[in-house]
């Protein structure tokens, strides 16, 4: 089968001609249909996940079919139209058993870093991170439903918990997760300002339904979030960006506000007044990824048409290259997605 192969940190991703792999008795075959392209396979190519090792096939955002399936294999079939969560779980501890299994005590890895991943013909699976993606849901929409849907989903949904006429801002609006949180919060009854860099990014923000728009070229923007709460702050900040925009979100944040973190792509270390969180008790929320439960709820939302996947383009393999290159330069808007 065609695959691309990162042969060393920091080189090509390399077009080779590779064995298909066999599934264990666990595991799913999947002829991979499509691949969303995350910022987070550049991070692994670059060598910058500590434990992810070469040659390595990337691709962790998977839509697909199942050709085959191992011994033990019951919640699909061949034939089955697939996509898969993306963590290797143990499924027996604590956070496993009480479905919370993206906080797994015995966390065995990703996909498309500790298992070879769907930049490629066909990849392996755990059957049990499977969701069946129904007639309705294209292979290029079902792959950026795991994670750049999902991961907003769990976000908004789970530890956000966002109520009905709160004010919500976004920063990384208009990228790939951010043009679905922004779809969410809208569904959730929440007015939204999307924060990000660019007219095109904002005018898609925009066109998804966010009130208020504001370009983060220009820096700093409390004045305009005081403005647009009268003066109050927003009750929830999604923080897509990193500790590049921390110290500006907790200038946002309302008294009793809510920071939920998904993205940590700037910087790595960030300091904060406990003042500051005492005398406004601000609650500050980790938020990874998504459930295979919520995975299910959230196909099934896209399926009714209640939350649209923003793909805004599809390449062979043959392209992953320069789409990379686009991705560096966050050229890219919303979810690009490769059909090997
Ligand atoms: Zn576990």
């Amino acid at each position: 089968m065609k695959a691309l192969v990162v042969r060393e940190f920091g080189g090509p991703l390399i077009l080779e001609d590779v064995q298909i792999p066999k599934p264990g008795a666990d595991e799913a075959l999947i002829r991979v249909k499509a691949c969303a392209v995350d910022q987070f396979d550049l991070t692994i190519r670059d060598g910058k996940f500590p434990t992810a090792k070469t040659p390595i096939i990337l691709g962790h955002e998977i839509a697909g079919i199942a050709e085959a399936v191992g011994a033990n294999v019951d919640n699909v079939k061949p034939g089955d139209r697939v996509t898969s969560t993306l963590y290797l779980t143990c499924g027996r501890c604590r956070y496993c058993l009480t479905g919370r299994e993206t906080i797994c005590a015995d966390f065995k890895g990703y996909i498309g870093i500790h298992t070879p991943g769907a930049y490629a013909e066909y990849t392996t699976v755990p059957a049990v991170n499977l969701v069946k993606l129904p007639e309705s849901i294209s292979f290029p929409e079902g792959s950026v439903i795991a994670n750049a849907i999902g991961t907003p989903y769990h976000a908004l949904t789970k530890r956000a918990k966002i109520q009905l006429g709160e004010r919500v801002i976004i920063t990384g609006a208009g990228g790939g997760v951010g043009v679905h949180a922004i779809q969410l919060a809208k569904m959730m009854g929440a007015f939204v300002m999307a924060v990000d860099i660019g007219k095109e990014k904002l005018a898609l923000a925009r066109e998804l339904g966010a009130d208020v728009l504001f370009d983060a070229s220009s820096g700093d923007f409390s004045g305009i979030a005081r403005e647009w709460t009268n003066g109050e702050g927003a009750e929830v900040v999604v923080e897509l960006v990193g500790t590049k925009t921390f110290e500006y979100a907790l200038k946002w944040i309302s008294r009793g506000g809510r920071m939920v973190i998904i993205g940590a792509r700037t910087g790595t270390l960030w300091s904060g007044s406990p003042q500051a969180m005492i005398t406004n008790e601000w609650e500050i929320l980790g938020s990874r990824n998504v459930t295979k439960r919520e995975l299910a709820e959230v196909v099934a939302l896209v399926a009714a048409g209640r939350v649209k996947p923003i793909v805004t383009g599809t390449y062979p393999l043959e392209e992953a290259e320069s789409l990379h290159q686009r991705l560096r330069k966050q050229e890219t808007i919303g979810r690009v997605v490769l059909e090997p």
